[in-house]
């Protein structure tokens, strides 16, 4: 069975908001084995919104749709859909009902225009929005209703009867749990397995080389797949599988994880989907009963930031520097003058004392110190643009490792909090 999503608004159109509805869309269907082969986008228009229906249906069984439910003259999405699919509207009465309920709770005078919201295709199942006024709807396609698309809609009558258009609200916050709860559940019925995946998340190793390593299991990969995307930083492999039911599927993906975790070793953070590398390095910290500060001079702070973002943090994070200037480094975290003036705040030899001198500042058990040029100006032959050292001071003894990176400013400064990242992750593991 194949879906196709179609999002309305021509604000999506005009850039002026992202298509986040279309993302969670697929990926929902990605979970429920389901195919989507085209997404499209169209504005709050009669005509292109109904050749958009008419194409969506020549080419899938379900058409889902979100956006252009409200009470406005613009929002045509399910005028539109009920005359593509040959269903007239008419008022139904539960959806009446909630409407009157919805503005009467809320002490707001409910207007001519709000009505239409509570008129739905007489062959449709109205999906309940208990978020907003718009309900959604599922709506049987006819074969033959629509004007000119029929024919290429369905081949047999049979075929098409199976077809339909789900419309739902546009705003993310009434879609998603209206999805959920109504959606999900008859796409489920619909569809020919689960397909269940598993996240196999490494850092300190390039996409090449992570690929390289597992390349048997890709080539010979039917089902489970393997997919691996680059992060900064950061290698994930998504391992799928489809099956009946969801222990099947998670039967058939446990030896392909395990085979990944055993080759990948010290790499692997973390199997769970929702887990970050900056959760990971928290999670080390905690069980080492280990507490940690950051000196940052190139990254401004932003490493504290990403750290700072783990709920929970409180127990392992007691203070950051910021230590822009060389006169902050030696003042805050105690860098010898003359290390500054012999070989620049740029250098091993800074990246270190800034470390050792963190942790000392702060009391803390790790620093970790990010020293760099991240452009564009600044840069020399020897210590180019990108240059960036990061020192670790774990329990009194610190290492320092020279990173070059590439890219523009914005780049280099989130490499080198990877870079952190990745480097905290493999000392704690
Ligand atoms: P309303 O009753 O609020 O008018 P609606 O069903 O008519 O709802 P739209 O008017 O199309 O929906 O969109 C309302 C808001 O929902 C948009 O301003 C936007 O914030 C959000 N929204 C709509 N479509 C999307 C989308 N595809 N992705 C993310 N957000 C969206
Ligand atoms: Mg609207």
């Amino acid at each position: 069975m194949t879906v196709e999503i179609i999002s309305v608004g021509t604000e999506i159109l005009m850039g002026n908001i992202v298509n986040t509805n279309a993302a969670f869309l697929s990926e929902q269907c990605v979970t429920l084995g389901l195919s989507c082969y085209n997404q499209q986008v169209v504005g709050d228009n009669h005509d292109r919104l109904a050749d958009a229906f008419k194409l969506a249906l020549s080419r899938a069984d379900i058409v889902l749709v979100s956006g252009g439910l409200g009470p406005t003259e613009d929002d045509l999405t399910k005028e539109t859909a009920a005359e593509v699919c040959g269903s007239k509207l008419v008022e139904h009465k539960p959806s009446m009902d909630a409407l009157k309920a919805y503005f009467a709770k809320r002490n707001i005078p409910l207007t001519e225009n709000n009505y239409k919201q509570a008129y739905m295709p007489e062959d449709g199942k109205v999906l309940e929005n208990p978020n907003g006024t718009a309900p959604g709807v599922i709506i049987p396609y006819k074969a033959g209703s629509s004007a000119g698309g029929a024919g290429t809609a369905g081949g047999t009558a049979e075929k098409a009867a199976k077809k339909y258009i789900i419309l739902m609200p546009g705003p993310p916050g009434e879609m998603k749990p209206m999805f959920l709860s109504s959606v999900r559940p008859f796409l489920k019925k619909r569809s020919p397995g689960t397909i269940y995946s598993v996240t196999v998340k490494e850092t300190g190793i390039g996409e090449s080389s992570a690929e390289e390593l597992i390349k048997d299991l890709i080539d010979t990969q039917t089902n489970p797949t393997i997919a691996t995307y680059a992060k900064t930083g950061e290698v994930h492999m998504r391992v799928s599988a489809m099956a009946e039911n969801k222990a099947e599927a998670r039967k058939l993906t446990a030896p392909v994880v395990k085979e990944i975790k055993k080759r990948f070793g010290k790499h692997v953070y973390t199997t769970d989907e929702n887990v970050t590398l900056e959760e990971a390095v928290v999670k080390l910290l905690k069980k080492r009963g280990l507490t940690i500060t950051f000196a940052e001079s190139c990254t401004g702070g932003l490493l504290s930031g990403r750290v700072v973002g783990v709920p929970g943090v409180s127990d392992v994070y007691k203070t950051g520097f910021v230590t822009y200037s060389n006169k902050a480094k030696h003042k805050l975290l105690g860098v010898s003058k003359k290390t500054l003036k012999k070989f620049g705040a740029v250098s091993e030899e800074c990246a270190y004392e800034m470390a050792f001198g963190a942790a000392k500042a702060a009391e803390a058990d790790v620093a970790v110190a990010i020293t760099g040029i991240a452009g564009p100006d600044g840069g020399t032959e020897e210590k180019p643009v990108g240059t960036v050292y990061i020192g670790c001071c774990i329990n009194g003894e610190a290492s320092v490792k020279r990173f070059n990176f590439s890219g523009n400013r914005e780049k280099i400064r989130d490499n080198s909090v990877s870079a952190a990242l990745r480097m905290l992750h493999s000392e704690l593991a």
